[in-house]
């Protein structure tokens, strides 16, 4: 008896844990292998997207409802439900933006204290997946609270730092896409790297790689930036439906870890109160570290302290 209830349990849930299509369902193109944690929303087809509560860091996930309320057969999983709710509400919306500082980035921290939020991005690809040790070795050592952006290419390629950084609690990981891409609903390029081409593939860069660094940390990261920090408009308000905040910076750091030390110094020098500094930790070869060890002392001297983007709201 036990054993049919389990087999009848497994057939219901069987279409969940499968890839491609199914009756009912679009074309596999626009399906992802996105599983959400949150239940299915129950909306009338014709209705705007509903917002889902965001989960911050350490908030207990919401309960899920009991599968038997559900009814497995004709609807799909709660990620592609989802998914397909947002393709439908912004599909047509066209942007008419395109940059670092569009309508909805958050570029500071919302306070006149005298904090700073230094924040890391971990790029991947060819010439990006190389991690500067010096530079988290000296963070850990000088206990510097750090926001680090990490992409799933960058994951991939270091996997046992990866872990480590994620139960490092000096450091909270934030989301820079799966692929390191733009972030688009039509295409658009950025430094010749092509952006997501749709809404959906949008909903993939960001949530696949959600899904990783939720796998490390247990907990879905907050934060979102895109790869090379471009987005448009309504791109942002995509990521805010899947309930990511999409931060840029006050401070550019270290241009694409490119610059030299001394400009690196001066440049953290002019982080004010409530500045998110953009630097990158996956270039050791760069004089970001070198830059950064001059510059932590001095910030110290004038009272300024590090914090994490998560210790107060963005604007
Ligand atoms: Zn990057």
């Amino acid at each position: 008896m036990k054993t049919a209830f389990l087999i009848v349990l497994l057939l219901l849930l069987a279409p969940c844990e499968a890839s491609g299509s199914g009756p009912g369902q679009p074309p596999a193109k626009d399906e992802g292998a996105i599983r959400e944690a949150a239940p299915p929303v129950q909306v009338p087809p014709a209705a705007p997207v509903v917002r889902r509560k965001v989960r911050y860091p350490g908030e207990p996930a919401t309960a899920t409802a009991p599968a038997r309320a559900q009814a497995p057969k004709a609807s799909p999983c709660p990620g592609q439900l989802r998914k397909q709710q947002i393709v439908a509400a912004y599909r047509n919306r066209a942007p008419g933006q395109w940059g670092e500082r569009v309508e909805g980035v958050r570029t500071r921290l919302d306070t006149e204290e005298p904090v700073v939020a230094l924040t890391f991005d971990a790029c991947g690809g060819p010439r990006g997946s190389r991690a500067d040790t010096a530079l988290i070795e000296y963070l850990q050592q000088e206990r510097i609270p750090a926001t680090l952006f990490v992409s799933g290419r960058w994951i991939d390629a270091n996997p046992a730092l990866f872990k480590r950084l994620a139960a490092e609690p000096l450091f909270e990981i934030a989301n820079h896409g799966l692929a390191h891409r733009p972030c688009s609903v039509n295409g658009k390029s950025a430094y010749g790297i092509k952006g997501t081409a749709s809404v959906a593939e949008l909903v993939d860069e960001i949530e696949k790689n959600g899904k990783k660094i939720e796998a490390a940390t247990g907990r879905r990261p907050r934060f979102y930036r895109p790869g090379t920090a471009y987005c448009d408009e309504v791109a942002v308000k995509v990521a805010g439906e899947l309930g990511y905040e999409v931060v840029n910076y006050t401070v550019l750091g270290d241009a694409g870890a490119t610059w030299p030390q001394e400009k690196v110094r001066q440049a953290l020098l002019e982080a004010g109160h409530g500045a998110i500094v953009i630097l990158h930790m996956n270039q050791p070869r760069s004089r970001t570290a070198a830059g950064v060890m001059e510059a932590v002392p001095l910030l110290r001297e004038k009272g300024l302290r590090f914090v994490k983007l998560s210790e107060y709201p963005l604007r």
